[in-house]
């Protein structure tokens, strides 16, 4: 692991502060992810700025739903009252990640900012744009391996099948943001520029041409908190993840559900898929589809057709065009099961 400063902050201003003195800083949270990022050298910061004494670990109730402090650690959320109240599906996606020594450090916003697991972007020797991009002002603090994507034609067995493009296949590895995107939570960010919030569907990207930038943060913004809206999901929300193992692995495909039910009709429904694209995935199609119509699995397997739209296997990984529509039915028919 190179040599680099360490600074800690207690402020949220003096962490914006230093982040934006120098190129090739990063902010420290839970470190759940950075620190193997480090050791490999995938990533070389000059600066680590500290900001696990910020004070922003709160989970509270507010007039238009739920804030969560970015700080809040994963089993912290997880663990809330509040939020197995309001917004269970959360605390599902949340207990489906990681392991609970991995939860019990890493943060919420730590979480959003965890890097792809493609096993080529932590390897250095082999080819990925994401860890290696050749654009113009790359970002400092990234090593210079082969340029190129290996998964395209090389092992993609967890890659996308939404989204991707031809410089990068990866997919977003995070439980916790399927839910988020679901939820239709947003995100409150402060910069050297000021304040702002970002809806969580903006929030992550798709690869494109600049595979490196996993989201639209600017330079130097700083993840302040998550609001996720008021909702009448509280009953029937279910999150399916399916991997190789039972616990601790990323998954090969989840869906987050969350419906509002009125007897056996679809009154409202949001739903998003993890393991699939560079971003959480939302069903757009598919919840208009089932708004206003019965829990019935012809209806359930209409949706999955519809959100099977523009999916692309790359070889390894076509199983999942069969995986993902049968994980759809199968998560639906859970969450609307009556009590
Ligand atoms: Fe790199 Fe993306 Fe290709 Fe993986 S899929 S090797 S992260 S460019």
């Amino acid at each position: 692991m190179n040599q680099f400063q360490y600074t800690r902050v207690t402020t949220p201003k003096a962490a914006v502060s230093a982040i934006s003195t120098g190129n090739g800083s990063y902010f420290l949270a839970g470190g759940t992810n950075l620190i193997d990022l480090m050791k490999r050298e995938v990533v070389v910061p000059e600066r680590l700025i500290d900001i696990n004494k910020l004070p922003l670990a709160t989970i509270e109730k507010t007039a238009t739903g739920l804030r969560i402090g970015a700080m809040a650690k994963n089993s912290a959320v997880a663990e809330s009252e509040l939020v197995k109240k309001y917004v269970p599906l959360l605390t599902m996606a949340l207990n489906a990640g990681a392991s609970a020594q991995l939860r019990n450090m890493a943060t919420v916003g730590g979480n959003m900012m965890q890097r792809t697991r493609c096993a080529y972007f932590y390897d250095t020797a082999m080819p990925c744009n994401k860890r290696s991009p050749v654009q113009a002002g790359a970002d400092k603090g990234q090593t210079n391996g082969p340029v190129g994507c290996g998964a395209i034609g090389g092992i993609n067995r967890m890659h996308a099948i939404f989204g991707a493009s031809t410089k990068c296949i990866a997919v977003h590895p995070s439980d916790m943001c399927i839910a988020l995107a679901a939820l239709d939570a947003t995100v409150n960010v402060s910069g050297p520029k000021g304040d702002r919030t970002i809806p969580f569907g903006d929030f992550h990207r798709l690869p494109g041409d600049t595979p490196q930038k996993d989201n639209t943060l600017l330079p130097g913004e700083l993840i302040m908190s998550v609001d996720i809206p008021t909702n009448k999901f509280a009953d029937h929300s279910h999150y399916l993840k399916v991997r190789d193992r039972a616990s601790y692995a990323f998954a090969l495909v989840s869906v987050g559900v969350a419906v509002d039910m009125k007897r056996d009709t679809i009154q409202d429904i949001r739903l998003a898929m993890g393991g699939v694209a560079h971003k959480p995935w939302r069903l757009i199609e598919a919840e208009q589809f089932l708004r206003g119509k019965s829990a019935t699995e012809a209806n359930f397997k209409q949706a999955a057709m519809l959100a099977m739209n523009g999916a692309k296997g790359y070889g390894e990984n076509d199983f999942k065009l069969t995986l993902a529509p049968n994980s759809i039915i199968d998560a639906l028919k859970t969450a609307t099961k009556t009590a």
